[in-house]
């Protein structure tokens, strides 16, 4: 029996209304029918109906991040944006549940006018909340307030099989036992795809303050950073942040400081005492170092020596290095010519540091490729093979994507 064409299967299911091509635009080259339910009801019927035909489906949020496989036909885009009902504001609760679909932006401004807001900053402002979820977006708030699987308290995913699992809860103080909520947090589409979520909220703080205070040279940079932060533990964010440019290299501290107005002037003098004087600038500085192109997860105390390692390499761009968390992220406008005798060298350098290293802008395929990266061993990809069994045992899901799947 042959496979039914996707558009025919998934009109049975949304109705022409929802279903169309991805024959304009930048997917243009794929031809692939795009499905985009009105319900959550409905987003399950198409996974039903695809696991029962066999069609692959790649899951689009606000497809600032999507990636698509050479797969070949029948496969068919997922688009989530229509799944954008606020299901709860429990305001005194400090808990808000909605589906995947809605966006980041579209949430906050709800959420602002109640002086609240989720604690979630990814790069790209359309970002839908399944989105960050299942990139495990991370942002400037990573400090402050946790990582995006400390926001979530609790979701709903439809499997690759069609089953809908409920995870965790919709208070702060959650029931005990398995937290699948952290299991799909970074999985990609890989699994199933998130359905609704449920996440913390936190107060928009009175006062914030974004500074930048200049430094002579990489190692007086990482001291003034390493001291504020130990002072001023309260701080959002607390970065080196060295730019290299053509005419030569800038060394700062990028500093942010939020909560109630006395607190923020009081910590603003002690910056200013510890730091030197600083240029005041926007939120938006804390992105606006380009697109992350390489992502290098150390301990604290690693940060200078890894972004060493960035500089001696010859990057370019900008790096900025969270001394709280460990993060150290090379960016530039465009994406380098990662040669794999330099990536080598990278790796080689770094290999002492432990580092978890990611190319953002890049097929998943770098990493995975490069062994001194730390691509999955052979243990934790069977893990992930056998869960992916379990949820999706069609392979469904992004298939080409994952090359433990
Ligand atoms: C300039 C720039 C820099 C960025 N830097 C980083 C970075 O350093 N690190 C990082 O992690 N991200 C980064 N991002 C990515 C981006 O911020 C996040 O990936 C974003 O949260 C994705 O949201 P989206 O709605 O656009 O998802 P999409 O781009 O549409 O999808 C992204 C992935 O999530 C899956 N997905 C989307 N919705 C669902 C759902 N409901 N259920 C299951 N799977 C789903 C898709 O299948 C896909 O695999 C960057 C983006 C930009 C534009």
């Amino acid at each position: 029996m042959s496979t039914p064409d996707p558009t025919t299967l998934f009109t049975s299911i949304v109705g022409s209304a929802g279903v169309s091509h991805t024959d304009a635009g930048p997917l243009a080259q794929r031809h692939m029918t795009e499905v985009t339910p009105a319900s959550r009801a409905e987003c399950v019927e198409i996974v039903r109906a695809a696991h029962r035909e066999r069609i692959a489906l790649f899951v689009r949020g606000s497809g600032s991040e999507l990636r698509l496989s050479e797969y070949a036909s029948p496969a068919a885009l997922l688009c989530t944006t229509r799944l954008d009902q606020v299901i709860e504001h429990a305001e005194g609760d400090l808990t808000f549940s909605a589906e995947a679909g809605l966006s980041l932006n579209a949430a906050q401004a709800l959420l602002r006018p109640h002086g609240q807001r989720l604690a979630l900053a990814p790069r790209a402002p359309s970002a839908t909340l399944g989105g960050i979820m299942a990139r495990a977006a991370d942002g400037w708030t990573r400090k402050s307030c946790g990582l995006v699987r400390d926001q979530i308290l609790g979701c709903e995913v439809v499997l690759g099989d069609g089953r809908v699992v409920h995870s965790g809860g919709r208070v702060v103080k959650n029931v005990s036992g398995f937290d699948l909520c952290r299991l799909f947090t970074g999985a990609r589409g890989a699994w199933g795809v998130v359905l609704s979520l449920t996440l913390r909220l936190r107060a928009v703080p009175q006062q914030r303050r974004v500074s930048l205070h200049a430094a002579s040279d990489l190692a007086a940079a990482f001291a003034t950073a390493h001291a504020l932060n130990a002072s001023l533990p309260d701080a959002e964010v607390v970065r080196v942040r060295v730019v290299n440019a053509a005419h030569g290299t800038t060394y700062a501290v990028l500093l942010s400081l939020a909560g109630p107005a006395a607190r923020v002037e009081e910590a603003v003098a002690s910056a200013d005492d510890l730091a030197g004087s600083a240029t005041e600038l926007a939120l938006a500085a804390l992105h606006d170092g380009g697109t992350p192109q390489c992502v290098v997860e150390v301990l604290p105390a690693d940060t200078a020596a890894a972004t060493r390692a960035l500089l001696a390499y010859g990057a370019g761009g900008v790096i900025d290095a969270d001394v709280a968390t460990g993060t150290v992220e090379f960016m530039a406008p465009r994406a380098p010519e990662w040669d794999p005798t330099a990536l080598s060298a990278l790796a080689h350098e770094l290999r002492g540091l432990e580092p978890l290293v990611s190319f953002p802008a890049h097929p998943e395929s770098l990493r995975w490729q490069r062994a001194e990266f730390g691509a999955v061993d052979a243990a934790n990809a069977a893990l992930l093979r056998r869960l992916a069994q379990r949820f999706d045992p069609r392979g469904i899901f992004e298939p080409g994507l994952h090359s433990w799947k």
